[in-house]
């Protein structure tokens, strides 16, 4: 049995049998445009800065997976902080969920950085050397290749190594890629083989893959569904203004129609100019409704208002609102999800911010004892060894003493009066206690070791001092 085709495409960028649909969107000015330009070179600058920023002697943020370290903003978080690590998860999840149902997919339009570095980057770049839309599209029907983008490619190869070294400086540290880019390759094998994937992976990506990353490979897009709902602010078409579209009257621009017409009309708001299909970078219709391509770029907003200004009709007929409101409902703010998540988000981060503060600002272990657990020394006293592993876990350099709570009688012999440590470091401390060989109680004695740093903390653990037994 053969299975009827579908209708229509199944995606606005493949086709019927499957192969890709290019999309040529084109450049549509307006308000929204130049907003948008301004927060994608200002985030830009951001994404760059950020690995080259230092806060206390650390990038502002380093994801070292290698190391298991994570810091942000000078903190940093090791795998012994997997609760507060969650609750920092917890927290982002949350807070992607509430702008989500606030602002729909604001995030995708406005700050991903694949959206950013490809409408402020890229594309400009293939305008300057290819001309346009039209002429990309006429290069691709000619096919073969042209001088044009033989140096477009060039440019984005060169832009895709700079943006790999950013991006592996967030995971590797801007001062790892320095050394990387600035030795042979043959010093670093496994560097150099991860900045041409992330090159490669990345040219990929602007020159050819574009659109597909938010429709195909991002999961985002897909839990719009459930994410929105009928008050959440999206971008959308409002059809009973614009139905029936068709062709102005004339044709001619201006005063086709009277800006308020009396009744309803006869003909809707929409012309049919197919400016804002035009311009979509995922190639969709927005006219037939909210359609999980939409990355929420407003770029059908601006492209529609040059249409309306040109009709003398208000704008708007393409804008931002909700799914309520294109129903002809009020648009509710206060809803239960509104109040839900923000009161879990609450929860959540002031949980975070007590568990950050709480957090030990070292980690002080007692380590089994290696060889003879204790030498009876020629005087009548025994010597034992004890070892104290100190970790730094806080963000700035502290140098640390240890005590020894013990009998009187004791001395204990410590090779340093006290241990600097850079944050995230550690050292053993290697002690020996000096005891009468009468203060053992079968084989051993308990007493206490408190370590303190230099900031006023100090902790307090149960040591076994072992010795000879039988002696008392
Ligand atoms: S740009 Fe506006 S007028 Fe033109 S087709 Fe789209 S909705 Fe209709
Ligand atoms: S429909 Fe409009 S807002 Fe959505 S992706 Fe296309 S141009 Fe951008």
């Amino acid at each position: 049995m053969s299975l009827a085709p579908p209708p229509e495409r199944v995606l606005s960028t493949l086709n019927e049998d499957g192969s890709r649909f290019k999309i040529y969107p084109k450049v549509a000015v307006g308000r929204f445009h130049g907003a948008r330009r301004l927060v994608g070179y200002a985030l830009i600058a951001l994404f760059v800065a950020l690995p080259y920023v230092d806060i206390g002697g650390k990038p502002a943020i380093l994801l070292d997976l290698a190391r298991r370290q994570f810091t942000f903003f000078g903190a940093t978080f090791r795998p012994a902080d997997g609760f507060i690590l969650m609750l920092f998860g917890l927290t982002v999840v949350l807070t992607v969920f509430l702008v989500t149902a606030l602002a729909g997919r604001v995030w995708c339009g406005w700050g991903c950085p694949q959206t950013v570095y490809l409408e402020w980057v890229f594309r400009p770049i293939e305008r300057l050397f290819e001309g346009g839309p039209s002429e990309s599209r006429k290069l691709d029907e000619r096919g073969g290749l042209s001088w044009r983008r033989t140096a477009k490619w060039a440019v984005y190869a060169v832009l895709a190594f700079v943006l790999a070294n950013v991006f592996l400086a967030y995971f590797v540290s801007a001062t790892t890629v320095g050394n990387w880019v600035r030795s042979s390759p043959a010093v670093h094998p496994v560097g150099f083989g991860v900045v041409v994937c992330v090159t490669a992976l990345m040219f990929f990506d602007f020159a050819y893959f574009r659109e597909q990353t938010c429709v195909l490979a991002c999961p985002y897009g897909r839990l719009q569904s459930v994410l929105l709902d009928q008050h959440s602010l999206i971008i959308g078409y409002d059809e009973r203004r614009g139905e029936p579209r068709g062709k102005a009257p004339g044709g001619k621009r201006g005063k086709a129609l009277p800006v308020v017409r009396e009744g309803a009309p006869a003909v809707g708001d929409c012309v049919d100019c197919r400016a804002c299909v035009n311009t979509c970078p995922t190639g969709i219709d927005i006219r037939r409704g909210l359609q999980m391509e939409c990355i929420g770029c407003a770029q059908c907003i601006d492209a529609c208002d040059v249409i309306m200004d040109r009709l003398e009709r208000p704008r708007g007929l393409i804008r931002y609102t909700s799914k309520a409101e294109l129903a002809g409902k009020a648009r509710r703010f206060l809803r239960p999800r509104v109040l839900v998540y923000p009161a879990a988000l609450a929860v959540v981060a002031v949980l975070f911010l007590v568990q950050v503060e709480a957090r030990t600002r070292a980690d002080v272990w007692i380590l089994r004892q290696e060889g003879a657990p204790f030498t009876q020394l020629g005087d009548g006293t025994v010597s034992t060894p004890v070892r104290i592993k100190i970790e730094n876990r806080s963000a700035a350099r502290r140098t640390y003493r240890v005590a020894l709570d013990d009998v009187a009688a004791v001395r204990v012999i410590d090779p340093r009066p006290d241990y600097p440590l850079e944050p995230g470091t550690s050292t053993i401390v290697p002690l020996f206690v000096i005891s009468p060989r009468d203060t053992f109680v079968r084989g051993e004695r308990a007493a206490r070791v408190t370590v303190f740093d230099d900031a006023g903390w100090h902790t307090t653990l149960a040591v076994t001092i072992l010795g000879p037994e039988g002696e008392r």
